[in-house]
């Protein structure tokens, strides 16, 4: 009885927490091209210690993803909604119990980066498939892609680098989801929702103030976590600081560099190379650290316009 008392307090760490009563979700779904990803691919997946999640990119190349819907994976509460530091753009984290295969309710976390538009708020509950925000650029830094994570601990929240970055913690989000389509449901659980360990910093909520002191580079030693992905040829939207706030209103107009004819094809010619760039480079970029991506993309995008 001692035991299960305290495997209890190690699921669910303080009794005397927020908790929010959320049903047990009865499966997950990609966040984007729901339920299967369609239209969406993996252009570069979850590595321990490297790239904490995947990152979705749109089929049809460029920015023509920008302002995609992006959806919640499964049922749970929303336990982080905030625009948060550059690097990051707007974040929504949902919190998720479920079965897990040993018939033990299990909590996890997901994480939805990069984001153009929130369209949900701290404690409200989601159900799988409902939308949360669209896929955005992290204020111009990228070009548009959703940043995805799934945790097992529910305790990282913002602060990656104070906890170990391997299977420990985290989930291959794909592996999770394709393994948990359909589950056990039916009840209620009760979650506790203010469970970080380091609270973000919620002065950049919403505001345009000057930037902060990456939190990336104090908690985890590395700059630059959230991944760069390949930019087609296009200046971020605006310069720091001068960033409009994502709030819900309406949609960002779309990819004017896609409106010419001659412009899109030539986008296209160039996604397509890239995507065959990454399917050849696939295994090398899954297993590279965030820093060493950088110089890697910027040889990779000179070689690809050497090409044109
Ligand atoms: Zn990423």
């Amino acid at each position: 009885m001692i035991l299960l008392l305290l495997a209890g307090a190690a699921i669910f760490p303080a009794c005397a927490e927020t908790t929010i009563r959320v049903p047990l979700a009865n499966g997950f779904d990609l966040p984007v091209g729901k339920p299967d990803g369609e239209g969406y691919y993996v252009f570069r997946g979850y590595y321990p210690g490297g790239h904490l999640g995947e990152d979705w990119n749109g089929s049809r190349g460029g920015d023509t993803d920008l302002g995609d819907p992006v959806w919640s994976a499964g049922d749970g509460v929303v336990v982080f909604s905030e625009d948060y530091l550059r690097g990051w753009g707007n974040v929504v984290i949902v919190r998720h119990a479920y079965v897990d295969e040993n018939g033990r309710v299990a909590l996890m976390d997901s994480l939805y980066g990069h984001l153009d538009q929130r369209m949900v708020r701290k404690y409200q509950q989601v159900k799988r498939g409902q939308q949360l925000g669209t896929i955005g650029t992290a204020h111009g830094k990228y070009a548009a892609h959703l940043h995805f994570e799934m945790r097992k601990n529910i305790r990282i929240g913002m602060a990656r680098g104070a906890y170990d970055q391997g299977y420990s913690n985290y989930f291959s989000p794909r592996q999770f989801i394709a393994a948990r389509r359909t589950l056990r449901s039916g009840a209620n659980v009760a979650v506790p929702v203010d469970t970080f360990s380091a609270p973000p910093d919620s002065s950049t909520d919403g505001s345009d103030g000057p930037p902060k002191p990456p939190a990336l580079t104090r908690d985890s030693g590395r700059p630059g976590v959230p991944v760069p992905v390949p930019a087609p040829a296009r200046p971020p939207r605006t310069p720091s600081g001068a960033v409009p706030v994502p709030e819900p209103g309406p949609a960002p107009a779309r990819n004017a560099t896609a409106t010419a004819d001659s412009n899109s094809q030539a986008i296209a010619d160039r996604e397509a190379r890239l995507k065959k760039l990454i399917e050849e480079n696939r295994k090398k970029v899954d297993s590279m650290k965030d820093d060493e991506l950088d110089g890697f993309w910027s040889r990779l995008r000179k070689k690809l316009d050497e090409k044109r």
